[in-house]
């Protein structure tokens, strides 16, 4: 066991892949007292996806996957007594992270800057400055995605651009929803729930929804590297897959970050705009209940789902109204734009490793680039920083699936043992 009285280990972001991170340094054998956390939210654990306090915000995936500890798969389960194949409330995770983290120090501040190779500065936006011998790099999401039609639209309360913004969503009667994902599910069901006079219009190109999780769970395919390793035969994958295709998507997990690394920088661009929609609703399914929740809703007419495009916005100080291509105008009191977040982070840290040429962003301007081999931070000359690792989304550009549990957990997991 290391312990120590000055911290060792500086972790920027208490989001799920910070306090994971944190969870695995721990269980390697360090100190929490040897562990700072940045995080300038009152509460760890909570980040983007679990700081919900809405039951009707569920996991889209099975508690049995959703263990924070890499060594102990079935941690959740035992921690939550829930069956293996279910699909609790988010808010239930935060609170499991926060009690496998425990007493920790938690610095209520962003960093803003970080220098060095063995001793690391880091600058908060109070002007403190500390320095530490490693740093975890887990900053996260980028900011909102912007569609481009609301570029000249004037600034209004009645457009909701980043639906996860403290979760602010204002008490209305029709809700208008630009996008069908995942985001769209949550915020149609809270604004639902509300309600019973509320409804939601849902508009995406597609007009397609998540696809749902079966009832009982699936066994996937175990597909070789070279099945897949050209878009092309990827593509041949699934489509001869046909109904399998759940066992199909689930049975790539293991090898997508391998397969990605492979595709070329061509492929990679066609798969994102071509495929990216369809995988996105493959791979990451609702739970059989939300599924059955909202095609209820449907078939009651509370949720309205358009497939089109929208040609221009128009507000007043009452209401919002959406015309589409083919002339339709869908007036409604707010317009909520649920098409998740960008990658390409744009907060001050990052801005600042830029800069100063600590690292560049990675493929496809996606997260930061990072050594995947050994989660280091890699500069322009492509050689990597002897002590800063990055985790989770930050990865996306080089790993591409690198936000869900089971890939954090086991990145949080290979990082600790590096810095021990
Ligand atoms: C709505 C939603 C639902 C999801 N559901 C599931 C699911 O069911 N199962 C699953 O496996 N995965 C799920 N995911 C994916 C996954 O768990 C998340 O993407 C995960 O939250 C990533 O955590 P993170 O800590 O990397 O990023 P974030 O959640 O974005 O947290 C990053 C944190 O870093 C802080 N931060 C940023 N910059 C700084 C800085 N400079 N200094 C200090 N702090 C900083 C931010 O304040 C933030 O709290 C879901 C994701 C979303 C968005």
């Amino acid at each position: 066991m290391v312990t120590s009285q000055s911290p060792r280990v500086l972790i920027v972001g208490g989001g799920a892949s910070g306090v994971i991170s944190a969870i695995a340094l721990i269980s390697a054998g360090l100190s929490a007292d040897a562990i700072d956390i940045a995080e300038p939210r009152e509460t760890l654990g909570e980040g983007l996806a679990y700081q919900t306090r809405d039951p009707h915000h569920r996991l889209n995936v099975p508690t049995s996957k959703m263990s924070a500890i890499e060594e102990l798969p079935n941690d959740f389960v035992q921690w939550s007594s829930a069956p293996e194949y279910s699909f609790m409330e988010r808010q239930t995770y935060g609170a499991y992270l926060r009690e496998r983290l425990g007493p920790i120090h938690h610095i209520k501040d962003s960093v803003i800057n970080l220098v060095g190779e063995s001793e690391i500065e880091a600058t908060f936006s109070s002007g403190e400055k500390k320095t530490y011998p490693s740093v975890v790099l887990a900053m996260g999401h980028g900011n909102a995605r912007i569609p481009e039609f609301l570029k000249g639209v004037p600034k209004s309360p009645k457009i909701i651009l980043d639906v996860w913004n403290g979760i602010a969503l204002p008490q209305s009667k029709t809700l208008i929803c630009f996008g069908t994902g995942l985001s769209f599910i949550d915020i149609a069901m809270t604004h639902l729930s509300r309600d019973p006079k509320n409804s939601v219009i849902a508009i995406s190109g597609s007009g397609n929804l998540p696809e749902r999780h079966v009832q009982s769970p699936v066994k996937p395919f175990s597909p070789s590297l070279e099945e897949v390793d050209t878009l092309e035969k990827l593509r041949d994958y699934l489509a001869k897959a046909g109904d399998s295709w759940r066992e199909a998507v689930d049975g790539l997990r293991p090898i997508t970050e391998a397969m990605w690394r492979g595709f070329t920088t061509q492929e990679r661009e066609d798969f994102l705009s071509k495929d990216g929609s369809a995988w996105s609703r493959r791979r990451h399914r609702i739970a059989p209940d939300v599924a059955d929740a909202v095609a209820a809703e449907i078939a009651s007419g509370r949720i309205t789902i358009k497939k089109g495009l929208v040609q221009s916005v128009e507000v007043t100080e009452k209401n919002v109204t959406v015309k589409l291509t083919d002339d339709t105008k869908i007036p409604g009191d707010y317009l909520a734009i649920c098409i998740g977040r960008d990658y390409e982070l744009s907060d001050p840290l990052t801005l600042s490793l830029l800069q100063s040429q600590s690292t560049l962003r990675g493929p496809l301007n996606m997260g930061l680039s990072v050594d995947v081999s050994t989660g280091r931070l890699q500069n322009p000359d492509g050689i990597a920083h002897a002590n800063i690792y990055a985790i989770g989304p930050l990865r996306s550009g080089e790993a591409f699936e690198s936000t869900a549990i089971p890939e954090i957990r086991r990145q949080a997991a290979a990082i600790a043992r590096r810095i021990i």
